[in-house]
């Protein structure tokens, strides 16, 4: 079979959960039995969300290889439990930096290089390639934004271009809007659906299957009306109705054919059907817990949720393992104090201090540590988070005073925390930090072990700041031990206080690797240690 390629596009308004809609398509069609990835599109001039404050695009997602991506990709991984990688998110400003360096190269001697054909075909190499290298059934792209947003035309003209090239069984438009409900008239409106789907008509794209989101029922008449004003049949007229969790998604649009629409039109057999009985007992538990814990959730970008996507999503995963509902009490470090600490954590059960950068809110990050070690409260730091814990140590057990991070101080006496040495020369921001997958030992005997059950792991990174081993002794005869290494390098990736009930920090990042399927365990023994 030869790879199809499925595009997905959003109208109306943004926010509408395109990203949700596609993992939610990759997952049925995985479960049918399909090769799926699917790949994001972002019509930004930053050549990677890296260097982006989490305030304006959410967190920024660390695939296996390294590559710095929108938090989307954490949904498709979340959803499929397959690996993305730097091919599956595209920016404008990859795909014009690597035209202008074919220019500077000389590939295009002669030639005025324009946004059609250069532009356009770099992103159709970028689509195809992901499809042919991996052997792919089938590539489903998301395209970034909104229709009929300027930044966005080279993207839709070149998947425009794509269904020409490939032949229309092999390429399919689905497009997401919204159908608002009037309150005031009882009304559910079809008609910014229908200048949507007009908009993408102008610029010469027919849509295959229309996803209509709403917050009623869509009844036969909308949908014949739907249908008949854009051009598809009734099948294709798709309702995504609002739902509790994002993971019921693939059920409500295996209810609405979803799947079977794509198929038919990609002149497919839709032979087995999709074998999704892990994933219902993972919402059974999601649905019906028998414990519920509060956790707080310190960090300085708690005004929007999505800066800790990934590690909201985490404890959902783990928490459905425990049969536990995971109540995420947001604790911003800037608002924590010596004085109203008790307030801050009152009914908490369990604290993780978030990843960061920079020296705004740490006093209270490293109030935080102390006071879950003080208290024997269950504790998992994440890379800052492990670095404030470890700071804290220095100063309130080991009586190191002003020990710090050199990131946040650069004279500190003790430099319990310090630049990699592979990132002195670095002066570069963007995607130079230590990213990605990097193996580490762990130690036998340990909350750590006890957790993986194994002790050989690899996690992903994202910094450039460490442990300095010069202080390790000291760390360890005080009982702050280290209980993950790098094999090859001897960085320490995972500390753990003895005498703690939890209390674990690690210098990577847990969250990425997370899914329905397979929750991370160290999330699932936190969450274990927060019940009993
Ligand atoms: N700022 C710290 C560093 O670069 C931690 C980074 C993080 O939390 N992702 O090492």
């Amino acid at each position: 079979m030869k790879t199809k390629y499925i595009f997905v596009t959003g109208g109306v308004t943004s926010s509408l959960g395109k990203g949700i809609i596609s993992a939610s398509l990759g997952k049925l069609l995985q479960a049918r039995g399909f090769k799926v990835s699917i790949q994001k599109l972002d019509p930004y001039i930053n050549v990677d969300p890296g260097t982006l404050n989490p305030y304006e695009h959410g967190e920024c997602y660390v695939t296996e290889d390294g590559a710095e991506t929108d938090l989307d990709l954490g949904h498709y991984e979340r959803f499929l439990s397959v690996s993305t990688s730097q091919a599956n998110n595209v920016t404008t400003g990859r795909v014009y930096q690597s035209v202008i360096n074919k220019e500077r190269r000389g590939d295009y001697l002669g030639k005025t290089v324009q946004v059609i054909p250069h532009i356009t075909d770099e992103i159709k190499r970028r689509i195809l390639m992901l499809g042919r290298k991996q052997k792919l059934d089938m590539v489903i792209t998301e395209i970034g934004g909104t229709v009929g947003d300027i930044e966005s035309l080279p993207y839709i003209e070149a998947v425009r271009q794509l269904k020409w090239e490939l032949g229309p069984s092999n390429v399919l438009y689905i497009h997401l809007t919204l159908v608002p409900f009037l309150s005031a008239t009882g009304e559910l409106k079809t008609k910014p659906t229908q200048h949507s789907v007009k908009e993408l008509l102008e610029n010469g794209i027919q849509p295959d299957i229309l996803v209509l989101r709403t917050e009623h029922e869509l009844n036969m008449d909308l949908r014949r009306k739907v249908a008949s004003f854009c051009n598809v049949n009734l099948e294709s007229v798709i309702q995504s109705i609002n739902v509790s969790t994002i993971y019921e998604v693939p059920l409500l649009m295996q209810k609405e054919k979803l799947d079977i629409s794509v198929l038919q039109k990609l002149n497919i057999p839709a032979k087995n059907k999709p074998g999704l009985e892990l994933w219902k007992e993972f919402l059974k538990k999601l649905k019906k817990p028998r414990y519920k814990v509060r956790v707080a959730l310190v960090g300085k970008y708690v005004e929007l949720a999505d800066s800790y996507k990934s590690i909201n999503e985490s404890f959902i995963h783990a928490g459905a393992v425990n049969d536990c509902a995971v109540e995420v009490k947001y604790v911003h470090s800037e608002e924590i104090f010596e004085d109203n600490l008790d307030e801050c954590f009152e009914d908490i059960k369990g604290i993780l201090v978030a990843p960061g950068f920079g020296d705004r809110g740490i006093d209270g990050k490293i109030l935080a540590a102390k006071y879950a070690r003080e208290k024997d409260i269950p504790f998992f730091g994440i890379c800052l988070g492990l670095q404030c814990a470890v700071v804290e140590f220095a100063r309130n057990v080991l009586g190191f005073e002003k020990a710090h991070s050199t990131e946040m101080e650069r004279k500190t006496p003790y430099p319990v925390i310090d630049l990699m040495e592979e990132q002195k020369g670095i002066l570069e921001k963007g995607g130079t930090m230590r990213l990605g997958a990097y193996p580490c030992r762990v130690k036998k005997d340990t909350k750590t072990f006890a957790a993986y059950n194994k002790d050989k792991v690899s996690e992903r990174h994202r910094h450039r700041y460490e442990f300095n081993n010069k202080y390790l002794h000291a760390f360890e005869k005080a009982g702050m031990i280290a209980t993950g290494i790098n094999p090859q390098t001897n960085l320490v990736e995972i500390m753990e206080i003895r005498s703690n009930k939890w209390f674990v920090g690690v210098q990577f990042h847990p969250e990425y690797r997370s899914t329905v399927i397979n929750p991370h365990p160290l999330f699932v023994n936190f969450i274990k240690a927060t019940i009993s």
